[in-house]
């Protein structure tokens, strides 16, 4: 099958669309391109640098001087700056909330989302974000849009944080969920928003499994 542009996938955090995505790609012999990693490698690249996230001149010009790039091995993906492997640092929680931040500037989005549209486009990627669908490639007509009650996520998460042995407060990480909820989807510039042509997929009653069945029927791919 051919999904000319790529597949966006979108929807707020902890929704389970990097799973969901990641599963589709293997099905489909796709790559998967992650596009938070993207983001929080570079509000990890503007703390070390010692520029607030906040700062639209000072990120704007460490972006001319910045190599990004996205590279796949065998373990997936990888995101380097300026040559350097920085992937094993994206994944904690200060980097998250610094890439929500990061990613309200224009300059950011303009840089990060002009690469991940050619990657859709030389690829055919599946491609998970926020705004894939309305924004990175609104072209393409393989759209959805995963999400769950805030409260499902939040119990989600606070699971997962159990599992690697972290004792989490429940009401804290919902309270996290709720800001960053409210953060993406208000900023000004290519805000979280359901394309009006994409499949609505709540999966706060569903398993991993019946979503990706979900998302691969629709693609006419089971
Ligand atoms: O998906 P992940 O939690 O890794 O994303 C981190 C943050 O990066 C999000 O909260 C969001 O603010 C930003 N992001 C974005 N657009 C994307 C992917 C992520 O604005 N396509």
């Amino acid at each position: 099958m051919n999904f000319v542009n790529g597949i966006a996938l979108d929807g707020p955090a902890g929704a389970g669309k990097s799973t969901i995505a990641k599963i589709i790609a293997k099905e489909l012999n796709l790559p998967y391109l992650d596009t938070g990693a993207m983001y929080r490698a570079m509000a990890l690249c503007a703390i070390s640098a010692g520029i607030s996230l906040t700062d639209a001149e000072g990120v704007d010009d460490l972006l001319q001087r910045t190599d990004i790039k996205v590279v796949y091995e065998a373990d997936g993906q990888h995101v380097l700056i300026n040559g350097q492997d920085v992937t094993g640092q994206l994944r904690q929680e200060e980097i998250g909330k610094g890439a929500s931040l990061i990613s309200k500037l224009r300059c950011v989005r303009d840089k990060l989302a002009a690469m991940q549209r050619d990657i859709a486009h030389e690829t055919h990627a599946v491609l998970d974000g926020r705004e894939i669908g309305t924004f990175v490639i609104p072209e393409t007509p393989y759209k959805f849009f995963i999400t769950a009650t805030a409260q499902e996520r939040a119990m989600r998460r606070v699971r997962q944080l159990r599992e690697k042995g972290e004792n989490p407060d429940y009401d804290t990480i919902l309270k996290d969920i709720e800001a960053r909820d409210y953060q993406d989807s208000h900023r000004d510039y290519a805000p979280l928003k359901q394309a009006e042509d994409a499949l609505l997929i709540d999966t706060t009653h569903m398993t991993i499994e019946e979503a990706v069945n979900t998302v691969l029927r629709a693609l006419g791919a089971r």
